[in-house]
């Protein structure tokens, strides 16, 4: 079984359109994919009519979520959330003001770069994005478009990272508040990249530990983001503290360079997720 549990599309800042994500799943010779997009749940009813036979899709969100340390970081995070219940009012709220905060953000680190001098804009970044939620990959790609650099990653190390002076960040929702959220709309919840140091500063064991007794049910172990000590450090924390290990891609078609299944979920993992009471099911063989 080849199993990857975090994949983008159009309808946030990835490249595939979700009918193209459920292909390019197949052709990649995934037995399972789960896509995961940034706020939303608007590439579902693409994605599930457009899934091959020989592929179970997991429907879901990437939750952007924030946590203030007890010494005052505040730290950005992702909260993968499967199985849920799309339609929760108080969700589609939540998410509704988040893509909005996503907008007004990039508007602000467009008009930033602009102030510098770079030859982008907003009506651009905008166009790029289209109907999806808007994020840092769309600017990305403006500003290659725009002959400023030479590809995305050069984008994001030189100028949207959070260390860069260009970054803004979003009103992201409250971890805590997040997992009650995903809880009450049947939704499992697993911590996306939890060790990922590369993107920026990441939550203490002491609040991962929190979350767990919160619901949190899973920690991503594998992800391209996380060097061999990371993977080590959260394969140790979520074994102590009885959470699922999974592994993903975190695919983003050509905003990215990592393709489909480049990491997995082990099956035994799988299981124990699918063993958890969820919302909605798996659609799949
Ligand atoms: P945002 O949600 O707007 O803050 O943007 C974060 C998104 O940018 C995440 O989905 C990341 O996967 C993506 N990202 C972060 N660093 C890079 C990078 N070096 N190259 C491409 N995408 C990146
Ligand atoms: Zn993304
Ligand atoms: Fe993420
Ligand atoms: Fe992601």
């Amino acid at each position: 079984m080849r199993i990857d549990l975090h994949a983008h599309s159009t309808a946030s800042d990835g490249t595939d359109t979700p009918a193209e994500l459920m292909a390019h799943a197949a052709a990649a010779g995934l037995d399972v994919v789960a896509l995961t997009d940034h706020d939303t749940t608007a590439g579902w009813d693409e994605a599930l009519a457009a899934r091959p036979a020989g592929l179970t899709l997991v429907p879901g969100v990437e939750f952007s979520c924030l946590r203030v340390e007890p010494d005052g970081r505040r730290i950005s995070l992702h909260l993968l959330a499967y199985l849920l219940d799309r339609n929760d009012t108080q969700l589609q709220a939540e998410w509704q003001r988040l893509r909005e905060t996503r907008r007004t953000r990039g508007r602000e680190m467009v008009e930033r770069l602009v102030a510098d001098g770079y030859p982008i804009s907003w009506a651009q970044v905008s166009t790029l994005a289209g109907a999806g939620s808007v994020g840092r990959p769309h600017l990305a790609r403006a500003l290659v478009e725009s002959g400023v650099v030479p590809d995305v990653d050069t984008a994001f190390r030189d100028l949207l990272s959070s260390r860069q002076r260009y970054y803004v960040r979003k009103a992201d929702t409250d971890v805590f508040a997040a997992l009650a959220l995903i809880r009450a709309a049947g939704g499992l919840p697993v911590f996306a990249h939890p060790l990922a140091h590369r993107r920026g500063p990441v939550v203490s064991d002491e609040t991962i530990a929190a979350m767990a007794a919160a619901g949190l049910v899973g920690l991503e172990v594998e992800h391209p983001d996380h060097e061999p000590d990371d993977r080590a450090h959260a394969a140790r924390l979520a074994r102590g503290l009885g959470l699922i290990g999974t592994g993903s891609s975190d695919y983003h078609g050509t905003n990215k360079t990592t393709p489909l299944g480049a990491r997995q979920t082990d099956p035994d993992a799988y299981e124990r997720l699918l063993a958890l009471p969820s919302a909605i099911r798996p659609t799949g063989p």
